[in-house]
């Protein structure tokens, strides 16, 4: 199904009514993303740099792998012509050896068996190898009885990947498998897209950086820190612009130092309190998309673009900061560096052990600890205590619950969906 995106700017005002106030996530999302352009930049970096990156151009095999075909054990090579049909035992001469990264042996003889090591190359006359655990060997010969299927143990040439066939794709995130399999090609350097370039700031008078004296009144800073930490696990170069304190015309400077990134993220001071400018701001310099968002926490999530640059406005709390970071802008970044394989974050289906309180019409994450109860089946608890500001329910928890827009309370022993922090790198 192809949904319609309308594309329309918002005004502030469209959601600041009370009977239809929020935007629903899957709304929220799709005007986030009608609003992205990947980046093209990119740079060659060397193999054993490029995990976490995004893959430039596809890779081809530039060889049949395997480049000849091989023995898969260690063993004896023979024709399986010469093989006992029914199970009669048969003596073959030995002649010769084969290992590995060694030239073969020439043509094998009909009648003979040649000796070869795992991966060392098959000799002409010779289509299939018993393993040397099942033959009964002497000086001269070895004796087998067990009937052998013609190309058992065999690796045949191009069997893993044909020469000129794409192995992997375009905008594919690199894992250790892939730089492995780039090594086993002989291939030492890739292109890569460049890094995306983040500018990240707070707000707010009350804010101290840790190792600061702060007030008593004050209040240590922690979504700056989440979010550097975040970014950096995505591979992203952050561009730290610190506390910005709540004044209208600091905050226009910042925005406006913060042109020339692929993306800016604030937190604090989206709502309509005294002390909230970044909305205005926003408007001022530049298109307000929209600001509330049917979730829990997370309702006042303020997306623009300013310079035609996308900007999040995240909340204060920090664990709103944390939920929102990963629903709304772990998919923007992948969609950013050209991410095209497979989501990051995937979702499982767990058992509730507990009932959990929840209304219709706004997409819910809970903090939760999830884990196996059988072979394939799982299960999952709150960590308790769910209010936004408490971030230690976010570091007790392995898991978000995601509660969707129509649902309301949830039963002990109902299915509920799942995405595992292993998955939100
Ligand atoms: P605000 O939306 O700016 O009113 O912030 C909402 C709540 O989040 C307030 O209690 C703030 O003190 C808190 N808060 C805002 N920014 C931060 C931050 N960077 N680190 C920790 N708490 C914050
Ligand atoms: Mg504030």
């Amino acid at each position: 199904m192809i949904m319609e995106i309308d594309t329309t700017p918002l005004s502030a005002a469209c959601y600041a009514d009370d009977n239809d106030p929020m935007l629903p996530v899957d709304q929220a999302r799709q005007r986030i993303a009608s609003r992205l352009t990947p980046i093209t930049g990119f740079e060659c970096v060397p193999i054993v740099q490029a995990a976490g990156r995004i893959l430039q151009q596809p890779i081809q095999s530039p060889f049949d792998v395997p480049s000849h075909t091989n023995s898969a054990v260690d063993g004896y090579a023979f024709n399986s012509e010469d093989a006992p049909a029914g199970g009669e035992c048969i003596e073959l001469i030995l002649e010769g050896r084969s290992l590995a990264g060694q030239p073969s042996v020439s043509r094998l003889n009909r009648g003979s068996a040649c000796r070869i090591t795992t991966g060392a190359a098959l000799p002409n006359g010779a289509d299939t190898v018993v393993m040397q655990e099942d033959v009964e060997r002497t000086d001269q010969t070895i004796k087998l009885s067990n009937m052998l299927r013609r190309g058992a143990n065999i690796r045949r040439c191009g069997e893993d990947m044909k020469q000129g066939e794409q192995i992997l794709q375009a905008g594919r995130f690199i894992t250790p498998a892939d730089i492995g399999l780039l090594a086993s090609l002989g291939i030492c350097e890739i292109a890569v897209r460049r890094r995306l370039r983040v500018t990240l700031f707070s707000t707010g008078d009350e804010l101290f950086d840790p190792g600061e004296q702060r007030t008593l009144s004050g209040l240590y800073d922690s979504n700056r820190y989440t979010l550097t930490a975040a970014l950096q696990r995505v591979g992203v170069e952050v561009r730290d612009l610190g506390i910005i304190p709540d004044d209208k015309k600091v905050l226009q400077q910042a925005l406006s130092d913060a042109a020339g990134s692929d993306l800016i993220i604030s937190s604090g001071g989206v709502s309509v309190g005294d002390a909230d400018y970044t909305q205005s701001v926003l408007s001022e310099l530049g298109q307000l998309e929209f600001w509330r968002v049917a979730i829990k926490p997370g309702r006042p999530l303020l997306f623009g673009l300013i310079g035609g640059q996308p900007f999040f406005g995240l909340p204060g709390n920090p664990v709103a900061v944390m939920v929102t970071f990963y629903q709304f802008v772990l998919p923007a970044l992948e969609q950013l560096i050209g991410l095209n394989d497979k989501p990051l974050a995937p979702t499982l289906l767990a058992t509730a052990v507990e009932s959990i309180r929840k209304r219709p019409g706004r997409t819910e994450v809970q903090r939760a600890i999830v884990e196996q109860s059988a072979p394939g089946h799982f299960q999952v608890r709150t960590t308790g205590k769910q209010g936004s500001g408490i971030l230690r329910s976010m570091s007790l928890a392995n898991a978000f619950i995601i509660l969707p827009h129509q649902r309301d309370q949830v039963e002990a022993g109902e299915t509920v969906t799942v995405q595992p922090f292993a998955g939100l790198i």
